[in-house]
């Protein structure tokens, strides 16, 4: 029944007189766009595709391999370029020449295959200071693939997930601190020595010079919510003191910081095992009457050797009216899970999040495509924050962790994707800045870390070097998620766990537009007034100001609070295990990952 239910609300978006363009199917103005359109969609399901294989998921799709596919969408695109060219420019609708220009924006980020995520680059290249700005990103990438998939770990290699992981789980402080210092060749490679031409600076400089021209991802974020990127800057500033407000005065080491922030993980992570991610998921989205399989989505969540290192969504082919009928949007969620537990369980349901986002859109072909960066990241959170939640914790793994630790482990993450927001806005707008001391200056003042500016432990995340500017996207799409979940909260009612109207209802206000409606005209029509930080903030104080310990020793004593401990965890310390996650990412351009990956 929830299924049905779900389905005749979906239905309803196709009918409806006060649905947009898409309405009975994508209705061009024009015959003419019409058909360009329609060949549109043939390219991009095409690229696609491409992509698809590439990723090593499949050999062939819908019959075809990869040469069939390839030479469909050389021949295809050549004559959309023309066919885009012939279209009139001037005497169409206001809708069909936006339309146009969508296709025109889109097919520049074609890329007609390439495995997403393994440049051609190489990382030794990232010390040349011959190279234009968009090779020394992908060598910076390449050092990612190269160095942060083998750290050296008590004689033997580990990734760069791996090596989190344990920073979240390693009882001992030495031993944790050795994790920490694992990563000093990734930093190396990314900033040298923190000299002022390192490959990092270097780059940055490249990409404020970029985004003086063209805009930067803090400022299309900032133009997203309808502020200006010093409010973005003001917003970001008070998230951190809603943290640092919260957090007592005790100063931690950043090898500590993760550990004493993820006792939610670690008491759950027993009860999560690898195995269990994808029904638990599964579960909660038939619960909220988006069911992944009947939506068709491909999974690739085991580790392969080639394989992306980060968790990311994107289509496989854009849904579609074929016929009079719609045909469904499918999308693909890739991601190199190892192990299990909460926070990587918090990955796969934020990545279903972009499934469902993608799913929902009704739209002609020229829209059937992701909304903004920060709108997409901000939207994926709304169901996965329900993940720390006791309630969420009880029904989908049978345990919860206390409230106040649950949040802990969610918020942890929030603001360190929100102190990297910050460290890149005034980055970007000040390239010269030396990036260890800057992040030294925010992590000590909000997050209470002990200062380390002989170290460049901020370069642990793949957007920082491939997508300067994008961090942006969670920190202030935090602002969002927050703003979303008190709103459909109220109007819809409570789903944290589960509520089979919940896809209907998302899809019907905020998900069928794909890329048409810009962020700011959608929030401001879902709220009923421009977003704020208020939301986020509240939920931020729902922390209770602790007086943490100094070291993290603590945590390895037995001795454990029976406050940090759910009445449904008996597991003692020696017990407890947790996972972080990997990195996850959407998109060509759209990466998550709540925690430093
Ligand atoms: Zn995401």
């Amino acid at each position: 029944m929830k299924n049905l239910l779900s389905l005749s609300l979906a239905c309803s978006l196709l009918l409806s007189p006060k649905s947009i363009s898409a309405d009975a199917g994508p209705v061009a103005n024009s015959k003419k766009v019409s058909e360009v359109e329609y060949l549109y969609a043939d390219v991009s399901d095409a690229n696609s595709i491409l992509a698809t294989i590439d990723s090593g998921l499949l050999s062939t799709y819908q019959g075809k391999d990869r040469a069939a596919w390839e030479q469909f969408y050389r021949e295809k695109r050549a004559k959309l370029a023309k066919e885009l060219e012939r279209l009139p420019s001037s005497g169409l609708s206001g809708e069909d020449t936006r339309a146009i220009a969508a296709m025109r924006k889109q097919m520049k980020a074609f890329t007609g295959g390439g495995a997403l995520f393994s440049p051609a680059a190489k990382c030794q290249d990232a010390a040349r200071k011959d190279i234009a700005y968009p090779e020394l990103k992908s060598a910076l990438v390449a050092c990612f693939v190269e160095i942060g998939n083998s750290l050296n770990f008590e004689g033997s290699k580990i990734n760069r997930v791996s090596a989190l992981d344990l920073l979240h789980e390693t009882s001992d402080p030495g031993r944790r601190k050795a994790v920490f210092f694992a990563f000093v060749p990734l930093w190396q490679a990314i900033n040298g020595n923190n000299e002022p031409d390192s490959p990092y600076r270097r780059m940055i400089a490249g990409a404020s010079a970029q985004a003086a021209k063209n805009r930067s991802d803090i400022d299309n974020a900032a133009r997203d919510i309808g502020i200006d990127a010093a409010e973005v800057e003001r917003w970001l500033v008070q998230i951190l003191d809603a943290w640092r407000e919260s957090n007592g005065d005790t100063m931690v080491e950043p090898w500590d910081f993760r550990f004493e922030a993820g006792q939610a993980d670690r008491l759950l992570g027993t009860y999560i095992p690898r195995e269990s991610l994808q029904p638990i998921n599964q579960r909660y989205y038939r619960d909220l009457g988006a069911d992944p399989e009947q939506l068709g989505t491909l999974y690739d969540l085991s580790p392969r050797p080639e394989k992306a290192a980060l968790a990311y969504t994107e289509f496989v082919t854009h849904g579609r009216m074929v016929n009079g009928a719609w045909r469904p949007t499918v999308a693909r969620v890739s991601a190199p899970y190892e192990r299990g537990g909460l926070f990587v369980l918090n990955e796969l349901v934020h990545e279903n999040g972009h499934v469902v986002n993608i799913t929902a859109i009704r739209n002609r072909p020229a829209f059937v495509d992701w909304p903004s960066d920060l709108f997409a990241e901000a939207f994926a959170d709304v169901p996965s924050w329900s993940a720390y939640e006791p309630q969420w914790q009880r029904r989908y793994i049978g345990h919860e962790a206390t409230e106040q630790l649950s949040l802990r482990a969610l918020y942890s993450v929030v603001v360190l994707d929100v102190a990297w927001s910050l460290f890149e806005l005034r980055m970007f707008r000040a390239p010269l800045t030396d990036p260890n001391a800057l992040w030294t200056e925010i992590t000590n003042r909000y997050l209470h870390i002990v200062p380390h500016p002989e170290l460049s432990w901020w370069a642990v995340r793949v957007q920082l070097a491939d997508l300067p500017g994008y961090m942006v996207n969670y920190g202030l799409g935090a602002v969002l998620t927050a703003e979303m979940r008190q709103h459909i909260l109220g109007a819809l009612g409570a789903f944290d766990t589960g509520n089979p109207l919940w896809y209907g209802w998302v899809s019907e206000h905020l998900l069928r537009y794909g890329s048409e409606r810009d962020t700011r005209t959608l929030m401001q029509d879902f709220l009923g007034r421009p977003a704020s930080p208020q939301a986020l903030l509240e939920q931020i104080h729902r922390l209770q100001p602790v007086s943490l310990h100094g070291t993290g020793d603590r945590f390895s004593n037995s001795a454990r609070p029976s406050t940090f401990l759910s009445p449904d965890c008996p597991a003692g310390p020696s017990q407890l295990s947790s996972q972080r996650p990997p990195s996850s990412w959407r998109g060509y351009l759209l990466w998550d990952l709540p925690i430093p990956q």
